[in-house]
């Protein structure tokens, strides 16, 4: 069987997953759902997609009635991230949301809630899940090669353009850096040890409060601690480029990705020497995937559904926390 999925929000993200679902063997592209009238023939042309299964944000809820979409796949601003995708689960159509999930824990729980009640599966579009570097140094880590874990080091970043960007927008972004970038290395700690965090630090600095409004993140460095002791040591940056790196050490070995989480290639290294994987577009191996996940149940390595979005969500409400009390806050996940 093969996965037919249609996309929300025709921007420059859904045209790279577009793009590289050609060469998926498991996944289609044969929908799309537009605010955006104009970008509708193109895309239609260009991607071979009936009109049929064309959509504007008033006709969406028609899908229902559409035989032919499995999935759609919400690649809007963050903002409109938990509307969409309790629509098209009340369409009774699963659903892949682009990260990061919502604006918080409570839309977070809201969509989870919502997908369950429609009987619909709601995945994230965490594409480092599927990547075979990062994977390697997680079936390492869990046979023991690194021994136990003590530090990971995850630096997220680049420098952001346009000032007028939604991006920078609070409303339509949710925040700043941390929403959108951040939020590799908050997964990426979690992912690359193994459990999830019990407490966060955190400290921000704003060099360009032109720029970075209020509640717009520029720079966040933020700490995780884990059940097991081990901690994460993070920056989160809108301010400079060239970070993009995960370190982790534990008594036994090493393992370090630089970049870690950018479209690749990835370049992975560990106290064992370097890893060689084949570079493959990261959302072509993670639609087939998911097409595995959705159609036939599959169980991925590193969990993407709605519940691995909310953990994300409640760490960035404590870690905004953290910035706004100067403390340390607990988190239960
Ligand atoms: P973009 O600005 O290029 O595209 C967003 C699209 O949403 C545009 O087509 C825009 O017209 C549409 N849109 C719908 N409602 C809108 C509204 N009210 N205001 C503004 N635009 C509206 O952004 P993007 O870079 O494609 O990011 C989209 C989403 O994908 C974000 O959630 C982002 O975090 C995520 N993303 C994920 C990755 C990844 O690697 N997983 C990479 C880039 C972006």
């Amino acid at each position: 069987p093969v996965l037919r999925v249609a996309l929300m929000g025709l921007g420059s993200y859904a045209t790279r997953v577009a793009d590289a679902m050609k060469d998926c063997k498991k996944a289609k592209l044969v929908g799309a759902i537009s605010g955006t009238p104009s970008k509708l023939p193109n895309w239609q042309k260009k991607y071979n997609i009936p009109a049929s299964n064309c959509y504007n944000y008033s006709n969406f809820d028609d899908i229902k009635n559409n035989k032919d979409i499995d999935v759609v796949y919400v690649t809007t601003p963050n903002a409109i991230h938990h509307n969409n995708v309790i629509r098209a689960a009340a369409a009774g159509k699963h659903v892949i949301c682009e990260k990061p999930m919502a604006l918080n824990g409570k839309e977070g729980q809201e969509m989870v809630d919502a997908c369950r009640k429609a009987g619909v599966k709601l995945l994230v579009g965490y594409r480092m899940h599927f990547e075979p570097n990062t994977l390697e140094i997680i079936k390492m880590r869990g046979n023991g090669e690194f021994g136990k874990l003590r530090f990971f080091n995850g630096l997220s970043g680049f420098r952001i353009g346009d000032p007028n960007q939604w991006r920078l927008n609070k409303e339509l972004a949710g925040g700043g850096s941390l929403m959108d970038i951040g939020i590799y290395s908050i997964n990426g700690a979690r992912y690359m040890l193994g459990e999830d965090p019990i407490w966060v630090a955190a400290h921000e600095t704003k060099t360009d409060p032109v720029k970075f409004k209020a509640g717009v993140d520029e720079t966040i460095q933020f700490e995780m601690g884990f059940p097991s002791g081990a901690v994460a040591s993070c920056l989160s940056t809108y301010n400079m480029n060239y970070l993009d790196r995960f370190y982790m050490v534990g008594d036994k070995g090493f393992a370090f990705l630089q970049p870690a989480t950018g479209y690749g290639p990835i370049k992975g290294h560990t106290h064992k020497g370097e890893l060689s994987f084949p570079h493959i577009a990261h959302q072509t191996i993670q639609m087939d995937e998911m097409a595995g996940i959705i159609l036939e149940n599959k169980n991925p390595i590193v969990a993407v559904d709605g519940n691995e979005g909310l953990k994300d969500l409640k760490i960035i409400d404590a870690i905004y926390k953290a910035v706004g009390t100067n403390s340390k806050v607990e988190v239960s996940l």
